[in-house]
């Protein structure tokens, strides 16, 4: 699923290619996507003749800014919206189309049918849900070393689940919190009671450089975001543990191994990254057949990742988080 990164490439994407365009009308072809109203008519009516201003991001959540009213939007798993044409074929999975004044239309396509769209005032957006519990933003001003450390406080949580829960931090996902954790150099299944004050200052930082560098790659290659069919999707990226299972850590080049912590598949260098005492037994044999593996001829390092918006690169069929 997308994490903050590849959201926040999509957000820029659209921020260029709609603002300034005017709602002529909506189709909707499904409606189990609009949560409030839920109703296609009264969405359609609200949005209809409106302009969008811009696009901003909450978390993973599209902020897409009209005159007047805010649209909510949520990708899931493989949500994706693409500029087209008005008069151009409508694909399978296309369920609200946004038809602009001048001729061209704001496509969103979802084959699993996860995404969700809410319609705010603006302002009441951030008092209800899904926007209301959301945690610190990693990459606003406003997410220092302080409001890090006040936001672990004294928890007994793993670390990861903790970085997962979007009520403490939002944007990270599986991927990026095990890229964080890797650069930190810290286990995840390490407490957030347990962690000294330098590990914490050093996680703080990794959050940022890992997401940091993520949007600029999805930045920097914005262009192939965007296909001939206006469509956003693909988006490379260097990554140092996720998905690397059996390959040399960047750092000391012992196997990255990989086992469950709190239900998600987890990529770890047990040497770059101290296991706790009593760290799952999962951890241990996973660490120790990795070990015999690569006294083997070692793999080659894949030169980069491929991630989908689609979720593929992200664990194939675990539900989203939020
Ligand atoms: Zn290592």
């Amino acid at each position: 699923m997308p994490e903050l990164p590849e959201v926040e490439t999509v957000r820029r994407t659209l921020n260029s290619l709609i603002t300034g365009k005017t709602v002529r009308s909506v189709t909707v072809r499904l409606p189990r996507i609009l949560q409030k109203p839920d109703d296609p008519a009264a969405f359609a009516a609200m949005l209809e003749g409106r302009t969008f201003l811009g696009a901003e991001r909450r978390g993973k959540f599209l902020r897409l800014v009209l005159d007047g009213l805010v649209l909510v939007s949520h990708l899931r798993m493989e949500g994706r919206y693409g500029l087209y044409r008005d008069e151009e074929p409508v694909e399978t999975h296309t369920h609200v189309i946004f038809h602009f004044t001048d001729g061209t239309a704001l496509r969103y396509k979802d084959v699993r049918q996860f995404g969700t769209m809410h319609l705010f005032a603006p302002g009441e957006e951030f008092l209800s849900p899904p926007l209301k519990k959301l945690g610190l933003e990693p990459l606003d001003d406003a997410f220092t070393p302080d409001a890090f450390r006040k936001a672990l406080g004294k928890r007994t949580t793993k670390i990861k689940p903790l970085l997962l829960n979007q009520e403490v931090i939002v944007g990270l996902g599986n991927i990026y919190v095990d890229e964080a954790l890797h650069l930190a150099g810290i286990h995840p299944e390490r407490t957030a009671d347990t962690l000294s004050g330098p590990e914490k200052s050093r996680l703080y930082e990794a959050i940022r450089a890992t997401l940091q560098s993520a949007v600029e790659a999805g930045g920097s290659s914005v262009k192939s975001y965007v296909n001939g069919q206006g469509e956003m999707g693909m988006f490379q990226h260097q990554l140092r543990a996720y998905g690397r299972t059996g390959e040399p850590c960047d750092r000391c080049a012992s196997p990255i191994v990989k086992f469950t912590v709190g239900g998600r598949g987890t990529h770890v260098c047990l040497r770059c990254q101290k296991p706790p005492k009593g760290a799952s037994q999962a951890a241990t044999a996973n660490a120790a057949s990795a070990a015999a593996a690569s006294a083997g001829p070692r793999r080659k390092r894949a030169n980069a990742v491929k991630l989908r918006l689609d979720g593929e690169g992200a664990g194939g069929g675990e539900r989203p988080a939020n």
